[in-house]
């Protein structure tokens, strides 16, 4: 039984070693250099840029997730997990105010913000026990079966039941209902402001439960990690292979590569499935899905900046909500705050006494760069943009001036060109008040999709899970014991 998956990312990586382990042929084509796809890390001049993981839902063993990451060697002895406390802190001007894991310290003030903050306790308590099942298909023959537990679900009841009312509501919105600016500002934080009010509540919960950390070494150790189990296991990745199409053939499935046609009893599609189904087929899909997917997907755009600094910045905060005096303008956005993360020599992100700052701003600007490219800017502008940010966070921040060793700025171009995904969108999202559309897992027997757009809302766990999730079904499908 051969498997391609086409992609290695984190799905199509977690995909690949189930496949492996159930007995699989497996070969991953990669069109990159190298494992993550959209997670990932890279150097420049001795510093190194973290590009993807913020934090990493199931990094304790209480959260069934967790065994996924173990079983495909995501997490190891050599990226034990930090759990930063503060989650963020809000600088603004002298004053710095933690988000702490629990909430304490935050400057509540009036009847308002006392009652906000009850609220915010409550349906951060609801979602305690909520987490993505990692549960077994019905039918299938599993080696290590996970049994159905009903308390799991009952636990998670709470959750359930309040969903409704967080999913109508952006996180910007909720935050709203603080009297206090700063701790309107520290929510903001959290996930993107246009997301709807879940996905902020549900990242709180898993900081509030001790989850939610950063494995050591960052993305492109811990993508290392898979890629490297799924070698150990007798796996193999073609990097530098994009695939051009695939298609049925009297034998199974043939993906097409530059100069090559690869044959195949089933296909793992782990590319964003709004590309895939425009560009992997020899006609773009019209099932239904796929129109509608086409007509109503919103994609989450995001520019990102970041500094290698010359200076360790000791004395400031590890993640920071800075406040700036004067907004950064980019690509048509005006920021007047900026999350910012700091990344410390100690863990060899940057030469002895020197760190790394990054930066991640939201908001869909790809037709603004398309533009620019298309009129010969993007460089410059790319240019004008970071040094903008270095003048306004030198404002708040002065040991950055005249310390700035080098400089990198990725736009949904950026994410476009090295990972082909739709309008350059950094990962799935779910806005408020919307429905959303999946990608099927299985579209047919042999044909699969996994990652992006098959699994809600965004991030590494949907990633991860559909990885899983596509792996029984292709067990399933073809008799294998997963
Ligand atoms: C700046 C940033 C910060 C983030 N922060 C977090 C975070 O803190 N926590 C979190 O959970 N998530 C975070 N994410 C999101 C997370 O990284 C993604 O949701 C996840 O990595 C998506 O994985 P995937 O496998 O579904 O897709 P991808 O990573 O897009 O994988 C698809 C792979 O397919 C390859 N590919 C595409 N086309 C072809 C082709 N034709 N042939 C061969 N290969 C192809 C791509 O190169 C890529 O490697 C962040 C992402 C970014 C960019």
């Amino acid at each position: 039984m051969k498997v391609i998956v086409i992609g290695a990312g984190i799905s199509g990586l977690t995909s690949a070693i189930y496949a492996r382990r159930a007995g699989c042929e497996t070969l991953v084509l990669e069109k990159a250099l190298g494992p993550g796809g959209l997670s990932t890390s890279w150097s420049r001049k001795g510093y190194t840029f973290e590009g993807g993981i913020h934090w990493l839902i199931g990094a304790i063993p209480s959260i069934p997730l967790h065994s996924v990451w173990l079983e495909t060697g995501a997490l190891q002895e050599n990226n034990p997990v930090y759990f930063k406390d503060p989650i963020y802190t809000l600088v603004d001007g002298n004053q710095r105010i933690p988000l702490h894991r629990d909430f304490h310290g935050l400057p509540v003030k009036g009847l308002r913000d006392t009652l906000a903050l009850l609220s915010l306790r409550f349906h951060v308590w609801c979602f305690r026990y909520f987490h993505q099942p990692i549960t077994d298909l019905r039918g299938l023959k599993v080696r290590e079966p996970r049994p159905f537990s009903v308390w799991e679900y009952v636990r998670m009841l709470p959750a359930v039941l309040i969903t409704p009312f967080l999913l109508v509501q952006s996180s910007r919105f909720y935050a709203k209902r603080f009297a206090s600016k700063q701790i309107r500002g520290l929510l903001a934080a959290v996930v993107n402001p246009r997301n709807n009010a879940l996905s902020m509540i549900y990242t709180l919960s898993t900081f509030a439960a001790g989850d939610s950390g950063y494995p050591e070494g960052g993305s492109i150790r811990m993508a290392g990690n898979m890629a490297d189990r799924l070698l150990s296991l007798g796996g193999e990745i073609r990097y530098r292979t994009p695939a051009l199409g695939v298609e049925k053939s009297s034998e199974g499935w043939t993906v097409r590569t530059e100069g090559e046609s690869v044959q195949a009893d089933a296909v793992i599609i782990s590319v964003d499935a709004r590309t895939a189904i425009d560009k992997l087929f020899p006609e773009p899909l019209q099932d239904r899905w796929a129109r509608k997917m086409r007509a109503s997907l919103e994609t989450t755009q995001c520019m990102f900046l970041a500094l290698g600094i010359k200076t360790a910045l000791a004395e400031w905060p590890r993640s920071m909500q800075v406040v700036l005096r004067r907004p950064l303008e980019a690509a048509g956005f005006k920021y007047e705050t900026l999350v910012v993360n700091k990344y410390p020599s100690e863990e060899g992100f940057a030469p002895a006494g020197c760190c790394v700052l990054t930066c991640l701003l939201h908001g869909n600007s790809y037709g603004y760069w398309k533009k620019a490219k298309a009129s010969g800017t993007y460089v410059q502008e790319k240019k004008a943009i970071v040094e903008q940010l270095i003048e306004v966070l030198g404002e708040v921040i002065p040991e950055i001036r005249g310390n700035v060793a080098v400089t990198d700025m990725a736009t949904p171009l950026t994410y476009e060109r090295y990972c082909s995904t739709f309008e350059g969108s950094y990962m799935t999202n779910w806005p408020a008040g919307k429905t959303v559309c999946h990608a099927p897992i299985r579209y047919r027997r042999g044909l699969y999709f996994t990652g992006q757009r098959t699994l809600y809302s965004g991030g590494l766990p949907p990633a991860a899970q559909s990885g899983r999730i596509v792996a029984q079904t292709l067990c399933k499908d073809f008799g294998l014991v997963f």
